[in-house]
């Protein structure tokens, strides 16, 4: 290779500038870290694929502006095939061009080195402690070295991280989902609602939303990998804008104004650290394997590697033992719920084999379990011979059955 060498050296080098790389650069920079931020693509979520939907909170932390707000949501309404569950919530919905972007120039502003257009596409831990990493300039395709201390991988789900055996060990059969978020106008939804569908006929595994924005509405579907390609899902997204009845009366012949789509992980890695490496966000599969979200996740893990990052700094010790400290405080915030999450849709993603109706029937108990009684969770599991299950209390008036 010939390399050239970037003289400076960084306490952090960042790969990938999306939620989890530019929420960590922008804190550590504060902190007067020497950072390095790298993304390859223009400008930060240019390529994002995503619904841009999650919890209000985290989007006051980093991002409380107006115009980087697209709607605040009151309520998800899952659309089951006996009926709908109703949930008051307090989300938001944001474009990821607008909003990473948002979030990347906060972390410039705040002292941190960013460099877009800049693919990270090799790296080398030398000792704890002394690290590089291989940048590529996506126009002239000349490649440079930097180095640093310390390589914080947020590029995303197919990492460069995996370069380590350490990690690429974790990655399992059916490591990967697929989704297709598409932005369309005029859908005639509530500005409030998020509308999430699970239709056995479209997806044994899987679903499809239509998220409201100001103009637009995010529509998309995603699914366990149909096929290497994800053809046959787009054929399923095709259906749910087209044909599957509850959501063609809404899209179909709509003006389609953006195409994206993009890989989930489905498994959390039991070991998101090593000897100066660090992994945040979908590059160590932070995304719940049961409803593809994965955007607060990325946050919480920016938050917690902060401290660890910092510590290590001034200690001098990159060791993998001491950045231990990080999986602990993952596994204590939100890594055992994941754990949990992906127990049940390890069940769910068997039982395929069993019909097409029992994978939605299983999550439905799991994740909706609290809005229906004992005996309407039985209805569920012996749907339809039992008769329509219906959620409790008040959500009852809400119910819509088909
Ligand atoms: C279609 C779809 C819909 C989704 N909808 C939702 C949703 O509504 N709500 C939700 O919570 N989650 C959703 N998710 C999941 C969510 O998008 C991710 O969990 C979230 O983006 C993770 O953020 P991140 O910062 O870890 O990674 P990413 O957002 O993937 O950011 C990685 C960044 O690294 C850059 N990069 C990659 N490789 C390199 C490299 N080698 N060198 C330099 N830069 C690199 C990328 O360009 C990107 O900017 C969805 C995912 C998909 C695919």
């Amino acid at each position: 290779m010939n390399n050239s060498s970037d003289d400076k050296f960084y306490d952090v080098i960042i790969v990938g500038a999306g939620i989890a790389g530019s929420v960590a650069a922008g804190l550590l920079a504060k902190k007067g870290i020497s950072v390095l931020l790298a993304e390859k693509d223009e400008f930060s979520g240019k390529t994002a694929a995503c619904g841009g939907l999650f919890d209000r909170s985290y989007f006051d932390r980093y991002a409380r502006n107006e115009d980087v707000l697209e709607q605040a949501i009151k309520k998800n309404i899952f659309h089951l095939p006996w009926g709908n569950v109703i949930y008051d919530c307090d989300q938001v919905t944001v474009k990821r061009r607008v909003f990473d972007r948002y979030l990347a120039d906060r972390a410039k502003s705040a002292g941190a080195k960013l460099l877009n257009r800049t693919k990270a596409i090799d790296y080398r831990v030398k000792k704890p402690g002394e690290v590089s990493v291989v940048l590529q300039d996506g126009k002239t395709k000349s490649e440079w070295v930097v180095r640093g201390k310390i390589i914080l991988f947020t590029d995303g789900p197919r990492s460069l991280a995996f370069k380590n055996p350490e990690f690429a060990r974790q990655l399992k059969k059916n490591y990967w989902a697929y989704a297709y978020a598409y932005e369309v106008e005029g859908v005639p939804v509530g500005e409030d609602e998020a509308h999430i569908y699970f239709a056995p006929r479209l997806f044994p595994w899987g679903y499809g939303w239509i998220f409201p924005n100001k103009k637009e509405s995010n529509i998309g579907v995603g699914a366990i990998l149909p096929d290497r390609d994800g053809g046959e899902l787009k054929q399923k997204l095709f259906d749910f804008i087209e044909r599957f009845p509850p959501t063609a009366n809404l899209l179909k012949d709509r003006p389609v104004v953006d195409k994206k789509g993009g890989f989930i992980p489905m498994w959390m890695m039991s070991r998101i650290t090593d000897d100066s490496q660090i992994l945040a966000g979908d590059a160590a599969g932070m995304v719940s394997p049961l409803f593809g979200a994965g955007i607060d996740y990325a946050v919480d893990a920016a938050e917690l590697c902060v401290p660890v990052i910092e510590e290590a700094l001034k200690s001098g010790d990159f060791s993998a033992k001491t950045l231990l400290k990080y999986d602990r405080a993952v596994k204590e915030r939100f890594g055992k719920d994941l754990r949990k999450q992906m127990l049940i849709a390890r069940l769910i993603i068997f039982s395929r084999k069993f019909g097409k109706l029992l994978p939605v029937k299983l999550l439905s108990v799991s994740a909706f379990g609290g809005k229906y009684s004992r005996w309407n969770k039985i209805k569920i599991l012996f749907y339809p011979l039992l008769g329509i299950p219906r959620s409790s209390e008040k959500l009852t008036a809400k119910m819509d059955h088909k």
